[in-house]
């Protein structure tokens, strides 16, 4: 049974640690925390969680892009796990887009990220997978990716700006803004 794992938010030291390769895909604690994760991102209306968020330092994250009450307009793809995942080449092209974080709540920023990117990763089977995203999936990955090397969306905005409460972001939102 999957179980729902608390998330640790800004502040907390592991958030800003760089996480460790992931040895063995196969050993159960590894598969389970997969399992735990696509529960615990599903149940907090996310579209991606990296292990840090749940304190631990492992180089894995889910990237569960679907429409849900906290990004409404997300393109609907299978839940994820990429493991080890590295960013092969991108885009000289860079777009700024709202993100938010389930580790820093209550807040919304404009960050830069690559519109495209090509990138490698091991599935839960240990096999290796090279795709290309573009759009809010690169977004995603970028942002998960960042998670691994201690990195938040907060430290990529370009200006103190760019950064709204959520609830304001909400009602841009529903403004169609
Ligand atoms: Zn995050």
């Amino acid at each position: 049974m999957a179980e729902l794992l608390p998330i640790i938010e800004l502040g907390n030291p592991i958030l800003r640690q760089k996480a460790s390769f992931v040895e063995n895909v196969h050993n159960w604690s590894i598969q389970k925390l997969i399992d735990d994760l696509m529960a615990t991102v599903a149940k907090a209306n996310g579209v991606g969680i990296a292990a840090p968020q749940v304190a631990k330092s492992h180089r894995l994250f889910i990237v569960a892009s679907r429409p849900n009450p906290r990004y409404p307009n997300a393109p609907e793809m299978e839940p994820t796990a990429m493991i080890n995942p590295r960013i092969l080449a991108n885009s000289t092209e860079m777009v700024k887009g709202w993100e938010g974080c389930l580790s820093i709540p209550g807040i919304r920023a404009l960050v830069p990220r690559y519109e495209a990117i090509e990138i490698e990763y091991l599935d839960r089977n240990g096999k290796p997978q090279k795709q290309e995203f573009s759009d809010f999936v690169a977004r995603i990955f970028q942002h998960e990716h960042d998670h691994l090397d201690g990195i938040v969306f907060l430290d990529r905005v370009e200006s103190t700006l760019d950064i709204i409460t959520e609830q304001e972001y909400q009602k841009k939102q529903g403004r169609g803004e």
